[in-house]
């Protein structure tokens, strides 16, 4: 636990780093949390530490971390692929849905959104490296979906969000990132009905600091503070 505690000060710092050296200021950058696989003692820890909010990956640890009250104090995300069966789950229990990449998913969310009286806020996820195994819009599609997005009843969107290919060795992301930043902007000129545009959330452990300098203002971090990840 002391280890998340000065992992996550010192996360902190360097974010705050790279947003000064991007011309941003300290608070502009978001800290979100990425907690799969890590139980609710280990998350609160990270929260106590200062984290912006937590993420996860799947709606059924989800639901049962947040029954130990895993992220009392701290907005909830969700980051994972999403089936349209688990929706009713989430609507209204998560701040924000960062995983959003069909019209179908959207109108579901909506749905329930509307059922509960609520407008739930959502990213639109692009497939930005057009890598098979992930998921995510194609980014040529990016934008007529968000076009339809727009007129969805119950939902807002708040930005985007990219899980770029693994970089190799010695390899770097910006190409990816900066891509991401090009379709952010362009889609925040266009000024659609309940969209935003307002988070672009892409980096991870490894190029968060490169995210960041391509104009990221959410980075997603899991294992820089928890350690490696062991999966049951
Ligand atoms: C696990 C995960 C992260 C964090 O990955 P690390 O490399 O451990 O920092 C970020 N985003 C998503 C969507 C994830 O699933």
């Amino acid at each position: 636990m002391e280890d998340i505690a000065a992992n996550v000060a010192l996360l902190r710092e360097r974010i705050e780093r790279a947003a000064a050296l991007a011309g941003r200021g300290p608070g502009e950058v978001s800290f979100v949390a990425a907690t799969k696989t890590n139980g609710a003692e280990k998350v609160r820890a990270a929260i106590a530490a200062g984290v912006d909010a937590c993420g996860e990956n799947r709606v059924q640890e989800l639901l049962e971390k947040n029954s130990q009250g895993a992220y009392a104090g701290a907005p909830l995300h969700f980051i994972g692929g999403l089936q349209k069966n688990k929706v009713k789950y989430l609507v209204g229990t998560v701040d924000l849905i960062q995983s959003v990449d069909s019209l179908e998913l959207a109108e579901l969310i909506g749905k329930k959104a509307v059922q509960l009286g609520l407008v739930q806020p959502i990213l639109l996820e692009v497939n930005i490296g057009h890598e098979e195994a992930k998921s995510g819009v194609a980014p040529e599609e990016a934008e007529e979906l968000l076009s339809r997005l727009s007129a969805v009843a119950g939902i807002e969107v708040r930005g985007l969000m990219a899980i770029p290919p693994a970089p190799g060795p010695g390899e770097k992301n910006d190409g990816y990132f900066e891509k991401m930043h090009h379709l952010f902007v362009d889609m925040r000129a266009k000024k659609y009905d309940n969209v935003t545009m307002s988070i672009l959330s892409m980096g991870m452990s490894g190029d968060f600091e490169a995210a960041i300098a391509c104009g990221s203002n959410m980075v997603r971090i899991g294992s820089a503070i928890f350690g490696e990840r062991i999966y049951r």
